[in-house]
């Protein structure tokens, strides 16, 4: 079998990590549904088999698919995205430390960092994607890390990630991405100089919509300390989830493809429309982002924002006239979702909060799906039209 360094990213997919040998015969991995496995002279607690460390032959196999794919050393699975995320905010985060963190950030995270850090003694301060050049005045120096979001939910931005790996190089930080809504297909943090990509596994990853789990993609030493740390913390991610997001990545170059494509035409098609006022979507030439997104990323992604004429009246309307995007938080699944994020995956920000933000309390996100995008666009013009 070639190394996965000289396969291309959708023969990775497939092959990247694999059993070689494969394990009597299989061509689907098992589930190895066993809790701990033989003592085999380990000195070492975390190399110890046990699913609570993250290593049986189904962790493994995904650890190393999930490398290769982002380019990077080492990766780990987790329990779920927050479980990733929380993890290496403590691994790296301590008493007296300062985390620099941009303001529009997964609503769970916001949450996190915002309420549960500074109980811990960690200072949090947030900063606005306006000029780069303005970030370094906000490090101090007990500032330790630097947290970001390869593409903002739910504004659908794209921040300058040049300018956060070059501040983070430049003061000393660890720069950390959550890299969600990317996916791997998109962007590879690593290489592109972030020390620690993370993922919500749950959404383009996995991609059915049927398991919870996270993902953390790094570079050692950084991936060393992290293993520990999750092995305390017990986020692991149980072996039949396992299976199920090693089934699920199989396809993710596929969906990606058919999701982003999809995303152009929806985006174009309610751009035209008259009834929305403003689309946020990086693919769109007049969009603030373009340049961004052509620049780092290999394509703009498959989640849009859009806002219509007539408010929160108008926009729940619109979303209950929807026949085939199923109204819910998440997103990244095969089906189409759609959902109005002061609802449900950013209902923890205070109006404050939300106005700081620039999310309107009407703004309606839509995770583009892999149907037809000419039933898709035909079933928003129904509901538009009204
Ligand atoms: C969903 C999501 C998370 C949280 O992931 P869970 O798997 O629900 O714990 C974190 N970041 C982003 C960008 C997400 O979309």
């Amino acid at each position: 079998m070639k190394k996965s360094k000289d396969m291309s990213f959708d023969t990775k997919v497939i092959h990247a990590g694999e059993p070689d040998p494969k394990i009597e015969g299989a061509v689907s991995i098992p589930i190895f549904q066993s809790s701990t496995f033989e003592y085999a002279g380990q000195t070492d607690y975390n190399e110890l088999k046990y699913i609570r460390l993250n290593n049986t032959p189904n962790h493994i196999a995904l650890h190393e698919k999930l490398a290769a794919l982002e380019g990077a050393e080492k990766a780990l699975v987790t329990s779920s995205g927050m479980s990733a995320i929380t993890t290496v905010l403590l691994t790296f985060l301590k008493s007296g430390d300062h985390l620099l963190a941009h303001h529009t950030l997964y609503g769970g995270t916001a949450d996190y960092v915002k309420h549960d850090l500074p109980k811990y003694g960690i200072e949090v301060d947030f900063f606005d994607a306006g000029d780069p050049g303005d970030w370094a005045s906000m490090v101090k120096p007990n500032t330790k890390v630097i947290y970001v979001e390869t593409i903002t939910n739910p504004l659908i931005d794209v921040l300058a990630l040049d300018a956060v790996v070059a501040l983070a190089k430049d003061h000393n930080l660890i720069s950390m991405i959550d890299n969600t809504f990317a996916s791997p297909v998109l962007f590879s943090p690593i290489p592109f100089g972030f020390d620690i990509s993370l993922h919500s596994a749950t959404k383009y990853l996995n991609g059915h919509t049927d398991i919870v789990a996270g993902a953390i993609v790094g570079n050692d030493p950084h991936m060393s300390e992290i293993t520990k740390k999750l092995n305390h913390l017990g986020g692991s991610l149980d072996p039949h989830a396992c299976f199920l997001m090693h089934r699920g990545m199989k396809t993710l170059s596929l969906r990606m493809e058919r999701q982003c494509e999809n995303a152009m035409a929806i985006a174009q098609f309610l751009d035209d429309h008259p009834n929305v006022i403003q689309v946020n979507y990086p693919g769109l030439e007049s969009s603030p982002n373009h340049d961004r997104a052509k620049e780092f990323l290999c394509g703009f992604g498959a989640m849009i924002s859009f806002e219509v004429e007539g408010g929160i009246d108008e926009a729940d309307a619109v979303m209950g006239r929807l026949q085939y995007p199923i109204c819910t938080a998440s997103l990244g699944g095969v089906e189409s979702l759609v959902t109005r994020p002061v609802q449900t995956s950013h209902s923890l920000l205070s109006d404050a909060e939300l106005a700081e933000a620039g999310i309107s309390k009407s703004l309606i996100r839509y995770s583009v799906g892999i149907e037809s995008a000419d039933d898709l666009i035909a079933d928003l013009k129904q509901a538009l039209d009204g």
